[in-house]
């Protein structure tokens, strides 16, 4: 017994140099773990006579308790002075001087888009939105354009293993919009549209927006005077317009929109080919066609039709020569544009 009181104080005085809660850890697996020394004692009572067992037995559980609790308080102590230190590290200097902040910018797609939102919301038209992920339906047949029509050659399609597809323009919103039958109605439709195209004017994604007004004596005048006027405020110049005749499977008739050269003036340069015009938008009169797949009584109403690429909006008020400079995420070039 005299060898237990002096492992005890071994023990006790291990504890007490315990630095950190790990150290401690060590300390409790050595002394009182399942094969710890205390431990052992414990079990090497059975050599001893039995007389003589409960007495040392007792007193190896006493030393056991003591170098327990001994271990707990140091085991507090620690875990204070840990939660202490983090605080200490932790705390705020509220004096300190601040790390700044990289201020982003629109994208000029996004700016372009805002812009124009915000020049038709001026003139009483709505912002509407539709899924990216059409049906035949919506993109192609409700437009008159059927599955044997060759305009679907002009579209490279990406299709879904379904049958579904990434929408090619966003004229099937003017569906899903006139499908709801609120009429009168006056709306554009700005999003992505996906074509299976790319090189210096042609990017497999881009944005359109597209146009629709449809109401009782809607007519061609007044296409021709809201695009004209689109046109004016959105490049800030009195710009020239122009109508030639054209053809899409969903307008009759149909036009595209020429708008004079915005860097020459329509005196003639690189940017127009020496026209001194620049093709802006594709236009027309809703087909009866339509208005009977979308349900709309087309010998009460007529509509109006309009379709842009934003990419090439935002090339000519920008001047930026090549469309895949937007999608290259090189900063150097989108820090160019400022705030909206
Ligand atoms: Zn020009």
């Amino acid at each position: 017994m005299r060898d237990l009181a002096t492992l005890t104080r071994q023990a006790l005085d291990e504890v007490a140099a315990s630095a950190t809660l790990a150290a401690l850890e060590e300390v409790r697996i050595r002394w009182l773990g399942k094969k710890g020394l205390l431990t052992d004692y414990l079990k090497s009572l059975g050599e001893l006579p039995a007389a003589d067992r409960p007495i040392a037995g007792a007193q190896i559980n006493a030393a056991k308790t003591q170098v327990q609790s001994a271990i707990g308080v140091a085991q507090d102590a620690l875990e204070s002075a840990s939660i202490e230190a983090k605080l200490v590290a932790g705390r705020i200097d509220v004096t300190l001087s601040g790390r700044g902040e990289a201020r982003g910018s629109v994208h000029p797609v996004t700016r372009a888009r805002l812009r124009i939102e915000r020049i038709f919301r001026h003139s009483g038209f709505e912002v509407a939105a539709g899924p990216e992920i059409e049906d035949d339906f919506h993109n192609f047949k409700a437009l008159n354009i059927p599955a044997d029509h060759p305009a679907r050659a002009m579209h490279d399609t990406f299709y879904f293993p379904d049958g579904r597809l990434l929408r090619t323009h966003t004229s099937p919103v003017q569906i899903r919009e006139l499908k709801k039958g609120r009429l009168p109605l006056a709306m554009i439709m700005p999003g992505r549209v996906y074509r299976c195209d790319y090189d210096m004017t042609h990017s497999p994604m881009f944005h359109q927006v597209e146009g629709l007004v449809v109401d009782e004596n809607v007519s061609f005048a007044n296409l021709k005077a809201t695009l004209e006027g689109f046109l004016r405020a959105f490049f800030e110049r009195d710009l020239k317009m122009r109508l030639r005749p054209s053809y899409f499977p969903f307008t009759e008739p149909s036009a595209e929109v020429d708008m004079s050269c915005a860097f020459c003036d329509g005196a003639g340069c690189r940017v127009c080919k020496h026209t001194g015009w620049l093709e802006i938008a594709g236009c027309g009169m809703v087909h009866p066609h339509v208005f009977a797949a979308a349900g709309v009584d087309g010998e009460r109403y007529t509509g109006y039709a309009f379709g842009m690429g934003i990419e090439r909006l935002a090339m000519l008020r920008y001047g930026v020569s090549d469309l895949r400079l937007f999608f290259e995420s090189d900063l150097r070039f989108l820090k160019q544009f400022g705030a909206v």
